[in-house]
């Protein structure tokens, strides 16, 4: 480990970290597709912000290239291998109810407050001056170190596609776009779709007409509606009183409304991310599983819920679960659920597994299924999972870094959600976010606090010299 007291450089340039993170923050890097055009495929703010880093690199004398307006590169070291941080700097919308201005980068109690603060300019920035500090120093490297500008990560990650598709894969490298420590392992996600034909006896007495769950596959729907009809009048009411116990039971909201023959049914629940289902209450497998009791004859869509579903965010009832050490328990979130008598229903689920695990294996355990029902099963998307070694000298280097800088534990995290370090052959998450810091990405009043970022850019800074040193 080098001699070179990397804060202490970062606390000299202070103010001009601080300046420059803030005249990055001021600029609205949100998509915009109304102003794309060739060069600028991602509208007017995302090219003014990456031509802002870009400009300075060139000043800085970095190597800089701009790919097409998808992706932007500064380099500077010398070499075969080639060490990659990955950042990028389009932002999401910034929504309503801020206390400043999101594009005002507003100095408040030792924070920097603005849309892209923690996600991801306010990093971005900490990594370029880590690199300008290990450049200034004129420290003798033998590896080339890049930072990769992203610029669509927040949508469709069309950037690093490009970039890929046209440019150099990293050796190794880091994402400053997740959690400190560092994020080892990441789960495979795949999205599917379970398709469910409708049901062709209509009983009489009862059918269910409409039902519906949440908005996104990643997420525990926190609401479910479903209309019935029901033309028996004592069915009915063991229908509205069954209701209230069943909303207790389950520990949910919900009301039951009567226009004639239908009945209106609201159920609310608790919403959470689709990587942990257990953190949430699923409104729409509840409800399912509540109609399925009351049809003589199995109703597929409600049966299939009934079955397979209801609390069952391991996939056992499916015969999908799998586990590993090193990320835990797979997982699956049924997200959103859709369904009309005429058109049958469709539930999408998002699967999280463990590291070790190959997706062919749960797609044929699905399909197995899915043949006893006559139901179709459609991927929607697949991403592999993502995992560095514990005993890599990446891990070992970033941990060293980490350790000696903060004088803690650098634990390694593994993670059922999916960061920007995935899209890098040998890549880990390494940082903004401190532990025990309230995560803001995504919020109003997001803020990075100037500590934070100062720390930031002193570890990587040490990062990039000890991973392209000689
Ligand atoms: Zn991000």
């Amino acid at each position: 480990m080098s001699s070179i007291n990397f804060t202490n450089e970062v606390e000299k340039r202070r103010d001009e970290i601080i300046r420059s993170t803030q005249a990055f923050l001021q600029i609205n890097s949100v998509l915009d597709e109304e102003t794309a055009t060739e060069g600028q495929p991602f509208g007017k703010g995302i090219m003014n912000a990456l031509n802002y880093l870009l400009t300075k690199g060139k000043e800085d004398q970095f190597t800089i290239k701009n790919l097409d307006g998808y992706a932007g590169t500064i380099e500077f070291g010398q070499g075969k291998d080639l060490v990659g941080v990955l950042c990028h700097i389009d932002v999401v919308p910034p929504g309503d109810g801020w206390t400043s201005p999101p594009f005002a980068a507003e100095i408040r109690n030792g924070n920097v407050y603005a849309r892209g603060a923690i996600d991801d300019k306010g990093p971005t920035m900490a990594a370029y001056f880590a690199m300008k500090i290990v450049k200034e120093l004129e420290l003798p490297l033998s590896k080339r170190v890049r930072m990769i500008i992203g610029t669509d990560e927040e949508s469709e990650w069309r950037c690093v596609d490009h970039y890929f598709e046209h440019d150099e894969m990293p050796t190794t490298g880091f994402a400053p776009d997740a959690d400190f420590p560092i994020i080892h392992a990441e789960k495979g996600i795949a999205d599917i779709e379970f398709g469910i034909p409708a049901n062709e006896k209509i009983e009489e007495e009862l059918t269910l007409l409409t039902f519906r769950a949440g908005h996104r596959v990643n997420m525990v729907p926190d609401f479910c509606e479903a209309t019935l009809m029901c033309k028996n009048q004592k069915l009915q009411a063991k229908i509205e009183q069954q209701f209230q116990l069943y909303l207790k039971k389950r520990n949910l909201e919900g009301h039951m409304e009567k226009d004639g023959d239908a009945l209106h049914i609201r159920v609310y629940g608790v919403s959470a991310h689709g990587m942990e289902p257990k953190n949430g209450i699923n409104a729409g497998t509840y409800v399912g599983e509540f109609l399925h009791s009351f049809f003589s004859q199995p109703h597929p869509f409600l049966q299939f819920i009934t079955s397979y579903l209801v609390d069952e965010s391991r996939g056992q009832a499916l015969g999908i679960t799998w586990s590993d050490k090193v990320s835990g328990d797979l997982t699956i979130n049924p997200g959103v659920f859709s369904f009309s008598s005429d058109e049958g229903g469709k539930i999408s689920c998002t699967i999280r597994y463990p590291v070790t695990h190959t997706f062919e294996i749960i797609e044929k355990q699905l399909q197995q299924k899915m043949n006893e029902y006559n139901m179709r099963l459609t991927i929607l998307s697949h991403s592999t999972p993502h995992y560095v070694k514990e005993d890599s000298p990446l891990i070992q280097t970033l941990q060293r870094v980490y350790e000696k800088q903060m004088g803690e534990k650098a634990t390694l995290l593994s993670i059922g959600g999916g960061t920007y370090a995935r899209s890098l052959k040998e890549g880990v998450a390494f940082g903004p976010l401190f532990p025990g810091r309230k995560d803001v990405a995504h919020q109003k009043d997001e803020y990075i606090s100037i500590e934070d970022l100062l720390k930031a850019t002193a570890l990587y800074a040490e990062a990039i010299y000890e991973l392209a040193k000689e």
